[in-house]
């Protein structure tokens, strides 16, 4: 019921956001502000609120509840094994997309080209924080951004949780539960206190995700009302490729579900409804961790060792919708600008493979924040030498498309946690040979079992 009044609560939002689109009178923009007031201040701020600590406690109780390190190994390469495969299959599936229907050579292109000048001021008149962005992105090397990147990991960890910095989060705690399991028997008096504050994390999840329905309707009304839905219109190509990229991606996605990961694609869709709902509408990854976890766990009854551990670095680190979105945006840039200064003149195997390298890279690289994709997108640019000044072009399209990558991302981060879970722990009750929801007892985990016992 409450899913469905999610769903609900999306649908009227759209409708509320065409009904404001565009009007500017006292009554449209008090509404917008109310709308942006419980979306963004109140449900983005709450969920982001409990997001730093969330982190931090999960990874500890996932390392510390392994049995042996051997464990953590096992879990560590396949995530990561995982993660690549899809993200690069992501990537894929964008560049034929892209290079077979062509859709910067599609459309209005004579008349984008002829007008970009004229066209560019305005865009970066209206989105002149987003180009700011793009302009100090685009001074910086591959050596200087991986430099920043290690600047992220190795800091106070208080700072990385004061500004909610995952990497550097992750980092600290991978070596904290790593510490602990290795001081042994003097660790064992925090264990169920990080426990309990893990229980406590996820209470307060549910006190957050209980007026969700509202806080959706709130955010798609306001971004709508912004964002309009003209200049889709004019951009209708390229948003196509996207989301058509997107759909295909999100069936690879549940392939492995059903073949890898032997459960029911629509066992798991249903299990993982609300946090593609609320990355959908919050386009957010990091702000829509506390619903993954709480999906993952008592939905799709994923075992905490796996879940813990894969879905923070997911989040971080896993993003099959962006880096689809970057490869394709790039080539479609390309495509319409071709022959213009700061565009290549063709697009040949090599330009193929670098884009495919630094998409994976840059949604790597990507912050699990709205709008990471576009400004780590640079790095893509540069590497093939396209003026990233051209990606103006596509600012008035990309929070919409941001909600397609996100709500991919999450739910790439949790097949994965049910693809590591059948291999890490076949023998999980419920999870040897059943391809079905696991009902009554089947859907527990090994550990609370033995926690009743
Ligand atoms: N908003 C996306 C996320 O949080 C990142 C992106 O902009 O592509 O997963």
């Amino acid at each position: 019921m409450r899913t469905l009044s999610i769903f609900i609560g999306m649908a009227l939002g759209a409708v509320l956001g065409l009904l404001l689109e565009g009007k500017t009178g006292g009554l449209a923009r008090n509404l917008v502000f109310v709308c942006d007031l419980f979306g963004s201040t109140v449900f983005i701020g709450a969920l982001k609120m409990i997001v730093a600590p969330l982190i931090f406690f999960s990874i500890l109780a996932g390392l510390t509840s392994l049995p042996t390190r051997g464990e953590l190994w096992n879990i560590g390469w396949r995530t990561l094994a995982y993660y690549l495969t899809t993200t690069s299959i992501a990537v894929v599936i964008g560049l034929i997309l892209v290079l077979s229907i062509q859709p910067g050579k599609r459309g209005a292109r004579e008349e984008v080209r002829a007008k970009w000048e004229e066209q560019r001021t305005e865009l970066v008149k209206e989105y002149g924080d987003k180009e700011k962005k793009i302009e100090t992105a685009k001074e910086q090397t591959p050596a200087e951004a991986i430099r920043d990147n290690l600047k992220q990991l190795i800091v106070n960890p208080f700072e990385a949780l004061s500004t909610a910095n995952s990497l550097g989060i992750i980092f600290f705690a991978v070596l904290m539960g790593i510490a602990l399991i290795m001081v042994g028997d003097a660790a064992k008096p925090v264990l169920p206190v990080i426990e309990a504050v893990n229980a406590a994390i996820m209470k307060l999840t549910a006190w957050i995700m209980w007026a969700a329905p509202f806080f959706i309707f709130c955010l798609v009304a306001s971004l709508l009302a912004k964002q309009g839905t003209q200049v889709l219109a004019s951009l209708a190509w390229y948003v196509g490729t996207v989301i058509g990229g997107i759909a295909i991606h999100v069936a690879v996605l549940l392939a492995i579900v059903g073949i890898i990961g032997r459960r029911s694609p629509f066992w798991f869709l249903r299990g993982i409804r609300k946090a593609w709902a609320v990355a959908f509408a919050t386009r957010s990854s990091a702000a829509t961790l506390p619903v993954t976890m709480d999906c993952v766990h008592e939905e799709l009854k994923v075992p905490r060792k796996v879940a813990d551990f894969v879905l923070p670095l997911g989040a971080t680190m896993n993003m099959d919708g962006t880096a689809l979105y970057e490869g394709v945006a790039v080539l479609f840039l390309i495509q319409l600008f071709q022959g213009m200064p700061g565009v290549p003149m063709e697009i040949g195997a090599v330009m193929t493979v670098i884009i495919f390298l630094t998409a994976v890279l840059a949604s790597i690289g990507a912050a699990a924040v709205p709008d990471a994709g576009l400004i780590t997108m640079v790095l893509v640019a540069n590497a093939v030498g396209l003026d990233a000044a051209y990606i103006v072009l596509i600012f008035p399209v990309d929070a919409f498309l941001d909600m397609f990558r996100t709500s991919t991302n999450v739910m790439g981060d949790a097949a994965g946690t049910v693809v590591v879970a059948r291999y890490v722990d076949p023998e999980a009750v419920g999870w040897c040979g059943d391809r079905g929801h696991p009902p009554g007892e089947g859907g527990r985990s090994r550990r609370s079992i033995r926690a009743r016992s």
